[in-house]
């Protein structure tokens, strides 16, 4: 997903190469025996959520139709290291946005082989919850008054920040204020675009279905920043540090829900009742700590839960 850089840097030595390659072969071995990526969870690592055996959501259209289907659909990101992530390889999803759907699913009464994972990007995560092509979503999923008109959000299940991603070479860019004729990336549908959109619009905006498509034009100076929150920037530039940086404070407020169909108010409270039950048994903590964790930074406290009446 990250193409290498183009060939502004000194051509690289030979011992170099040969390290890459025998990384490279390592990686590709690992992948095929399903064993995590080198900077992923350890094996066994992962916590495993007890499955709330006999649970019944009968108000709940979305929960029925899961249970009729035998499976649970939900919405993720498979390109957002950390968060969620697909294996190529194997085609597993991972991060703490995975786990997050995951102990959900535990929680609703559904066995782990029983979640089907479907990959969304920002822009048609609406469309696909009030389509029914997925049953909830769980992808940095920012709560706002405006997308609450057209879906509900359980949650929040974590508060990240608007933040910027620069290459290493770069000077200049310290924070938002500094975009002015400068070509900054985000993902279409996200609020990071709209936020530059509307607060910085001396900037030149770059619209891509995702933010690794986003990392791949930084690398490759086709644009000077990238910006979206802070979580899903860390993960970036954890995985390429000699190129990539984060700088500066984040910006905003970003509280991350998990999207259900608007008019699922059953599905949404008892989300949101998993939710707590998973802060107070420790499960949601060691989910971040085997995931988003690995990046460095330790487990906030979970923000306090909206469970804003239904409409
Ligand atoms: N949290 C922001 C949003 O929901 C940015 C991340 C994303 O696009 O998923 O728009």
């Amino acid at each position: 997903m990250i193409r290498s850089l183009p060939r502004r840097t000194p051509a690289p030595r030979l011992t170099t190469v040969l390290l890459l390659v025998a990384l490279a072969v390592l990686g590709s071995a690992c992948g095929k025996d399903g064993s995590p990526p080198v900077k992923g969870p350890a094996a066994g690592a992962l916590p495993r959520y007890t499955v709330n055996e006999g649970f019944q959501l009968p108000d709940s259209p979305t929960w029925e139709r899961a249970e009729r289907r035998g499976h649970l659909t939900v919405g993720a990101k498979e390109d957002q290291p950390y968060l969620g992530e697909k294996d190529p390889a194997t085609g597993a999803y991972s991060g703490f946005d995975i786990e997050i759907a995951r102990m959900m699913a535990a929680s609703l009464g559904f066995q782990p082989d029983t979640i089907h994972f479907r990959t969304i990007a920002s822009a048609n995560r609406e469309t696909a919850l009030q389509n029914g092509q997925i049953d909830y979503y769980v992808g940095t999923y920012t709560i706002n008054t405006n997308r609450k008109k057209l879906v509900g959000f359980a949650g929040p299940y974590y508060l990240a920040g608007q933040g910027l991603l620069v290459r290493t070479d770069e000077n200049d860019i310290k924070g938002p204020q500094d975009l002015a004729g400068k070509r900054v990336c985000s993902a279409a549908g996200s609020t990071p675009y709209q936020r530059i959109q509307r607060d910085y619009p001396k900037a030149t905006l770059v619209a891509y279905d995702t933010y690794s498509v986003c990392v791949d034009n930084l690398l490759t100076y086709q644009v000077d920043a990238v910006t979206t929150d802070d979580a899903i920037l860390i993960g970036y530039a954890a995985k390429v540090p000699e190129e990539l940086k984060v700088v500066g404070k984040p910006f905003s407020q970003e509280p991350y829900g998990i999207g259900v169909p608007r008019s699922d108010n059953a599905l949404r409270f008892a989300l949101d009742d998993a939710l707590a039950a998973r802060e107070k048994d420790g499960d949601w903590k060691k989910a971040y700590e085997a995931t988003l964790g690995l990046s460095g930074v330790p487990a906030p406290n979970p923000p306090a839960i909206d469970r804003y009446p239904a409409s």
